[in-house]
């Protein structure tokens, strides 16, 4: 383990990133959180006071390029060095190929994927000075399986994988693992955008018989970013109630 316990979770206020913010709190970690908006921010730090962590959330777009090196120095000089890296912050944008914008393509191209090759860069290299890091990216089934009407969204979890070998085969030799897990479908605003009857299809073709709890996927962060799992790197683990095998 690091001699600093410090993480960093990308879409930290809301669905599987704030289950993710609870569960590294309560494992003793000192959690950034990031949100685009001041709500967000203050429910990080809600969630924090209740876990009676330390950390705090930061304003931060994931699309913004130049507001990377910014966070790094600012949770840096406040806290100390990043361990943890948590890519979980994303955006759907469906539609069917012929019908998609270049807007839509290039949004959840930008938001799920490039973010990740900035942000990532960023903090491996700290990561490598100090010999020991976690990337844990967060994937998608629809990036094994693909999913009508999400080219665009499948493309970027897809990639994460090729991303997440190459990384991780990049940094082992400084002690830095770097792994995907990919959700099938978990109870989150992003999937309150489907409607009742496409639910109910879903849960059907689920073999555990329902959608997934956000707090089921922090499970395996947490396990990811523990010592548990140091011999592990360049996975994708599926956490889809056998949606996908
Ligand atoms: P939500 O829609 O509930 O939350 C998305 C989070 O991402 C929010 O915190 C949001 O911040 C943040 N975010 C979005 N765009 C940006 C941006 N440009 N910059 C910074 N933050 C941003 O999504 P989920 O919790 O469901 O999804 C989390 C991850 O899990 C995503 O990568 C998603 O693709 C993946 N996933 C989810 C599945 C599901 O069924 N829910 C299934 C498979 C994968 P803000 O509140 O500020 O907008």
């Amino acid at each position: 383990m690091a001699d600093s316990k410090i993480a960093l979770i990308t879409g930290a206020n809301r669905g599987i990133g704030k289950e993710i913010l609870i569960s590294l709190s309560n494992d003793g970690f000192t959690v950034i959180g990031t949100s685009r908006s001041q709500q967000g921010i203050d429910d990080v730090n809600n969630v924090l006071k209740s876990t009676n962590g330390s950390g705090c959330g930061v304003i931060f777009d994931v699309t913004d390029k130049n507001a990377v090196s910014t966070l790094n120095e600012k949770i840096t000089s406040e806290y100390g060095k990043v361990s943890v890296l948590v890519n979980n912050a994303g955006i759907t944008m469906d539609n069917l190929l012929i019908r998609m914008s270049d807007k839509e393509w290039d949004e959840v191209i930008d938001t799920n994927l490039t973010s990740i090759y900035r942000i990532t860069k960023e903090f491996v290299k700290d990561m490598m000075k100090e010999r020991y890091g976690r990337v844990i990216n967060i994937g998608s089934v629809v990036g094994v399986s693909g999913n009508a009407g999400q080219t665009n969204y499948s493309s970027t979890k897809s990639a994460l994988l090729g991303f997440t070998k190459s990384l991780a085969k990049e940094v082992a030799s400084r002690n830095i693992t770097v792994n995907t897990i990919s959700p099938g479908f978990i109870d989150t605003d992003m999937t309150k955008k489907l409607k009742d009857s496409q639910k109910d299809m879903l849960v059907k073709s689920i073999p555990l018989g329902r959608m997934g709890l956000a707090s089921e996927l922090a499970n395996v962060v947490g396990f990811l970013a523990s010592d548990k799992a140091s011999y592990i790197t360049g996975e994708n683990i599926n956490v889809n109630g056998g949606l996908y095998m």
